[in-house]
């Protein structure tokens, strides 16, 4: 079983529901929303709004932390490839890398098409 985490929306704990609630009657408080798995902000969030939130809180922050881009990223001949897979295509016939610029298409093996190691992480071909 998976350990219980707690909603990272800063302000998950005003929302006024149930099962956020904890305390005795005399003394009720709304706590953070607290779960083994979460669907939103990459597993961290118990709703949209909190994942809006947080976004509205840290999402500046969190740009100027990781780099904002300066120029434009450009796609060019080189940096185009994705991997597809024929469906109506029998085995390995079915599996090719695909440049969106060039319409080109290069054979690749099922264990290619499934790991993603043909194609580095800015597009380009590593074959
Ligand atoms: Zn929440």
């Amino acid at each position: 079983m998976s350990q219980l985490k707690y909603c990272q929306g800063p302000k998950c704990h005003t929302y006024d529901t149930k099962d956020r609630k904890r305390g005795p009657k005399d003394n009720k408080r709304n706590e953070t929303r607290r779960r083994s798995s979460f669907y939103y902000l990459n597993g961290n969030a118990c709703s949209m709004t909190c994942q809006d939130d947080w976004f509205k809180v840290y999402g500046s922050r969190a740009l100027q932390h990781f780099g904002m881009i300066t120029q434009p990223k450009v796609l060019t001949r080189d940096n185009a490839w994705t991997n597809r897979r024929d469906w109506r295509s029998e085995g390995n016939d079915g599996y090719y890398a695909y440049n969106y610029l060039t319409e080109e298409r290069r054979p690749i093996t099922e264990q290619q098409y499934n790991d993603d190691t043909n194609i580095d992480d800015q597009g380009r071909l590593n074959i």
